[in-house]
């Protein structure tokens, strides 16, 4: 599994495995792609209930620690700070979340690791740092690129970049990384999958 959502998405959670007949014992690995709430918010809940794994990058375990965001970026531009302000308002958003106790059986990443096909999965883990400095992501080897954070594609006015940032030159780095990587569908945290034709296109626009 990557990722989670909000600490309060627990069960609403449960209930969609259960639509799609998925055990919560099938779950043996939990991959965080950084440390936000919105991506490792039932994470503790989670490894609590199936004793999965963790996979996390070396730079996350002192925010999994606290339970909450240690580095927040700053906002892309001005409609980024409104439109994100709002949203953290109306959601009553604290950042917090339980905990996440690491052990000797979770994985803790440094950078670009080949330690997917070990667990079966035939594809790779890249440092994708950016929008913080602890994001990575998966890419498959039919192309199936999870970025997490590096993209957004939920608002038209961000040309795929994230809505904050801890350093825009290493979003751009990392789009490059991905680009490298054999990528062909991108899937975002946040927005609709899109073609790696299109970050192509804005990596030229902001990155040449
Ligand atoms: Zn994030
Ligand atoms: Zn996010």
């Amino acid at each position: 599994m990557i990722d989670t959502s909000f600490p309060a998405c627990f069960q609403p959670f449960l209930k969609e495995l259960k639509k799609i007949r998925v055990d919560l014992s099938e779950i043996k690995y939990l991959l965080l792609t950084h440390s936000h709430d919105d991506h490792a918010g039932f994470a503790a809940e989670l490894k609590e209930k199936t004793n999965c794994r963790i996979i996390a990058h070396k730079n996350s375990i002192d925010a999994l620690k606290n339970g909450c965001i240690i580095n927040v970026g700053r906002f892309l531009n001005g409609r980024a700070h409104i439109e994100m302000s709002l949203y953290n308002w109306v959601k009553r958003r604290n950042f917090e979340y339980s905990p996440v106790i690491l052990n000797d059986e979770d994985i803790i990443v440094a950078g670009d690791e080949d330690i997917l096909k070990t667990i079966g999965v035939d594809g790779r883990i890249i440092y994708t740092p950016g929008h913080t400095d602890d994001c990575i992501s998966v890419i498959l080897a039919n192309g199936n690129a999870f970025v997490s954070d590096a993209c957004m594609s939920n608002r038209s006015f961000l040309h795929y970049r994230p809505i904050e940032v801890y350093d825009l030159a290493l979003v751009f780095e990392s789009w490059r990384k991905i680009i490298e990587n054999g990528a062909k569908t991108i899937y975002p945290a946040h927005g609709k999958p899109f073609t790696v034709e299109e970050l192509i296109h804005y990596k030229k626009m902001y990155a040449p």
